[in-house]
């Protein structure tokens, strides 16, 4: 992309118009909104379960163990990058081991009541929570191992994690607010960065996640990620690369002046979604099942997601969705049992 600052500058106009009128047009002040990669994914794939989903939904989602997965693993690499215990920083053969290097960031750095995930996981601690530290160290583990494996290591030159907050309060994650006291806050999920971030553009966001999926998601979430970077650090990338830690693809989606529009276009669509809700919560007329249905709060009374589980629902890689089913004699004992939705 020629002009990297410019296109962001279009961008931060636009998203923030479009912000502005959607708020203008709210029968009431509206609360604390949280324009992340899965609150865009909803208000643009089911409006109707992203408005049903109430302050739970629409705020910051708090932690738990998988919110917490890449957050953790991120930190974890970064101090293990950074030597941040004073010890001799890595050498390039120096291979990290993921569980290892999570467990001693959280023996090291999680520090109960202390800034970002490191406090959550430092109160873990302190309560004596092991299931949830260890569920939680399990899935960073896993994150942290997928990125290294696709990344490489060393990892790539010019490289920096991101989201990442450290005892001296840098590198926090990547944020936008549309204006002073606004109650939407965009908070891009890129996991890292590739390059300098400076006017000549160039750099390239990262976002890696433990498990593939298919090709219409990589590209959603590029484009969020995209405008949502964009917005944060006021220079367009050139390139979102998206990972996958299961596979080791590697997809990267060239940033334009569209893909950019698009994007911004995902933002807005959350703060509508958001003001429709003051009036208007969950509603059959735009309730548009998928996969989603499965994990949905809403599913018992959605007659169209009702509808879809009974049928395409039922099915999952080629086969019926399966339920614990019962132990002990007779036929089919100890086999899971068919779902019979
Ligand atoms: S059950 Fe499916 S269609 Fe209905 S609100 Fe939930 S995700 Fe949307």
């Amino acid at each position: 992309m020629n002009d990297a600052v410019g296109a962001a500058d279009r961008l931060i106009a636009a998203v923030t118009a479009g912000i502005d009128a959607a708020l203008a047009d709210a029968p009431a002040p509206v609360a604390d909104v949280y324009v992340g990669w899965v609150a865009a994914a909803e208000a643009a794939e089911c409006p109707a379960r992203y408005r049903a989903a109430g302050e739970g939904g629409w705020g910051f989602p708090g932690w738990s163990a998988p919110t917490a997965a890449a957050a953790v693993g991120r930190a974890a690499l970064d101090h293990h990058v950074h030597a941040r215990d004073g010890g001799p920083a890595p050498s390039p053969d120096d291979v990290p081991a993921p569980l290892e290097v999570v467990r001693g960031w959280i023996r090291a750095v999680a520090v109960a009541g202390g800034p970002g995930v490191g406090g959550w996981v430092g109160d873990l601690r302190a309560d004596g929570d092991a299931a949830t530290l260890a569920a939680t160290a399990g899935l960073a583990t896993r994150w942290l191992a997928g990125f290294v494996r696709v990344l490489g290591w060393p990892l790539p030159e010019g490289l920096a994690l991101l989201g990442v907050t450290r005892d001296d309060g840098a590198s926090g994650a990547p944020r936008w607010w549309p204006a002073k006291g606004s109650p939407v806050t965009v908070a891009c999920g890129a996991d890292a960065r590739i390059g300098r971030v400076a006017g000549s553009g160039g750099h390239v966001l990262v976002v890696h996640r433990p498990s593939s999926a298919d090709d219409g998601e990589i590209h959603r979430r590029a484009t969020f990620e995209a405008a949502a970077g964009a917005l944060a650090l006021r220079v367009a990338p050139a390139a979102v690369l998206v990972t996958a830690g299961d596979t080791g693809e590697r997809a990267r989606v060239v940033v334009d002046e569209d893909l950019l529009a698009a994007g911004g276009e995902m933002i807005v669509e959350v703060i509508r979604q958001r003001v429709a809700a003051l009036t208007r919560g969950h509603d059959p007329a735009d309730a548009r099942p998928s996969a989603r249905c499965r994990w949905c709060d809403e599913a018992d009374h959605c007659e169209p997601g009702a509808a879809w589980l009974a049928g395409p629902g039922r099915w999952r890689g080629g086969l019926p969705v399966l339920a614990p089913g019962p132990v002990g004699a007779g036929p089919g004992a100890g086999l899971p049992a068919v779902d019979p939705r």
